[in-house]
């Protein structure tokens, strides 16, 4: 398969059908159906070299991933893949190599200091009033550059035991937790009965305002967004759903139909990126992705630093091109396609937002400030005290 890079830019919706699968006599209906997609994923290297010549570093990478995270792709996604390209920003994406089993000195299993904020396993209280639930260690694909690649996929190096009873109970006692965010692995992947046995516990929790969903599901397996699970998830209003697309070849003609399906569904999409070196660190890249976003009724909300996991040095992105990457939208396009650009803190300090300065001077008096053009400014505070004028 061949991809006209130039199109990524263009803001098109292209399918991901048939591509690599052409020739493989499968009909429509099953590539629709997401136990067809999950059955057909790419999990071994003689899958995978059926369709893509691997370098050296791929292909040693695949072979070591058994032990760390699981190399798992969907047809749907893995299409997406642009045999031509030996950089390809969706094949550096998912597809293992080498580098993942270096490690530098400042890297971590555990990045975000989760382990330790976790009063029962699966629950990660960081904040005063939401908690992180991880449901299940499964994924529809693994991004290689997973912050939880220590539990996820079954491979690693630790193992999660979800208590659900033990969770359930914690978030009952703990009347300040008033927001329950999903994720994993990726929550989507259950099936709708047994997701809708932890949404029904959670929405009976009368000091639960609030439930979101994390899930890459919508753009590594947009089939399983289905009518049936839309109907299901509207019962738990208010439900919010965080996606995660890095690139704009991501958005596809599936992918935006099933965002459309949940935002009819009356369900707020975000959208997390991860800020990837040679994926998406760069300002038009980024721009064309935060577009197509807001075409498919998605608002970008967060642009995470990579956090710091062991073997993702080859994808880590220097700081200051994410605030490039922020100050080339800031302005220069409608203030809801910027995201929040947020450094997880190293060792469990959760997000700290990251912002270009547009402050150049501030004093009791005034403010100076810059604009998107660079254009100075200056405001003046208030008095400090009406009192204090009337008496001079
Ligand atoms: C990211 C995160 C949340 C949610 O943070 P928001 O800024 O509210 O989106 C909650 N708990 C943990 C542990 C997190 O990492």
């Amino acid at each position: 398969m061949k991809h006209d890079t130039s199109l990524d830019l263009k803001k098109t919706f292209r399918s991901s059908a048939p591509g690599y699968w052409a020739d493989r006599d499968v009909s429509e209906e099953q590539w629709n159906d997401h136990v067809w997609q999950l059955k057909n994923r790419i999990n071994s290297l003689s899958q995978l070299e059926e369709h893509l010549i691997l370098s050296e570093e791929e292909r040693s990478g695949v072979i070591l991933s058994g032990n760390k995270l699981a190399m798992s792709i969907t047809p749907h996604f893995f299409n997406l893949i642009d045999r031509e390209d030996p950089n390809c920003p969706i094949r550096r994406q998912v597809i293992p190599r080498i580098e993942e089993t270096w490690k530098a000195d400042y890297e971590l299993a555990d990045p975000c200091g989760e382990d330790s904020h976790m009063p029962v396993p699966g629950l990660v209280h960081r904040y005063p009033d939401r908690v992180l639930f991880l449901v299940t260690t499964q994924c529809a694909s693994y991004c290689r550059y997973c912050t939880r690649s220590r539990v996820v996929s079954g491979a690693g190096e630790q193992s999660l035991s979800t208590d659900y009873e033990a969770a359930f109970r914690y978030l009952e006692e703990h009347t300040e937790v008033r927001d329950v965010l999903l994720s994993g692995g990726d929550p989507l992947l259950f099936s709708d009965k047994k997701l809708e046995k932890i949404l029904e516990r959670l929405h009976a929790i009368e000091h639960i305002e609030f439930i979101r969903i994390g899930s890459r599901v919508p753009l590594f397996l947009p089939q399983r967004i289905t009518p049936e699970l839309c109907e299901m998830l509207q019962k738990y209003h208010p439900l919010f759903i965080s996606v995660h697309a890095n690139h704009p070849r991501e958005l596809t003609t599936e992918v935006k139909a099933g965002l459309e399906r949940l935002a009819n569904t009356g369900i707020p999409l975000g959208n997390q990126s991860v800020l990837l070196k040679g994926v998406n660190d760069d300002v038009e890249t980024m721009k064309s992705l935060v577009h197509k976003l807001l075409m498919c009724r998605v608002r970008p909300y967060y642009l995470y630093q990579l956090d710091l996991i062991k073997g993702s040095a080859h994808l880590q992105a220097a700081v200051a091109k994410g605030l490039e990457i922020i100050e080339g939208l800031r302005g220069h396009t409608t203030g809801y396609a910027v995201p929040q650009y947020v450094i997880d803190a190293p060792g469990g300090g959760g997000k700290v937002p990251v912002n270009p300065e547009y402050i150049l001077q501030r004093n009791d008096e005034r403010v100076m400030v810059r604009n998107y053009e660079g254009n100075q400014y200056e405001y003046p505070e208030p008095a400090v005290s009406p009192e204090l004028i009337l008496d001079y």
